[in-house]
């Protein structure tokens, strides 16, 4: 027996905020990568918090470094439906100085065979925002050391 497939007709428009990240999205339109500092510990995340992961306190908002070196990465050959016309693709996790967490993102102009843990990498923007994280992506620094 073959499987019963029903085709049903589905639309929605998905309105959601960014509350308290809202200022890292306003980063990217302003092409600047924000991260969060707690005052209180001096921890620095890579990324949006509001709060502390270590002493709860409330957090800052700073300027990343446009620069920082590959701390991982993997190339993705699958993904979802609105990525799937990119694959593949490599993704990176971009460790900075003096930062305590890493940054999820792109990397793009790197063969596969080319990528190096530690390689320098540089921040780019979109020139017109889509308020997302897609707005950043990284490239390689001149040098490549
Ligand atoms: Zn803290």
């Amino acid at each position: 027996m073959d499987p019963l497939i029903i085709r049903t007709h589905f639309e929605v428009d998905y309105i959601h905020s960014y509350k308290q990240d809202t200022p890292f999205f306003h980063g990217l339109a302003k092409r600047k990568l924000l991260g969060s500092h707690c005052p209180k510990c001096s921890y620095t995340f890579a990324t949006p918090r509001t709060r502390c992961m270590y002493c709860g306190g409330a957090t800052e908002w700073f300027e990343l470094p446009s620069e920082g070196r590959v701390h991982s990465w993997t190339v993705c050959y699958y993904a979802g439906q609105e990525f799937m016309k990119d694959v593949p693709f490599t993704l990176v996790l971009v460790g900075f100085d003096g930062v305590n967490t890493l940054f999820l993102s792109r990397l793009i102009g790197v063969e596969r065979a080319d990528m190096r843990i530690g390689m320098r990498i540089k921040s780019k923007f979109r020139r017109k925002a889509t308020w997302s994280v897609r707005d950043v992506y990284f490239v390689p620094a001149q040098d490549f050391s």
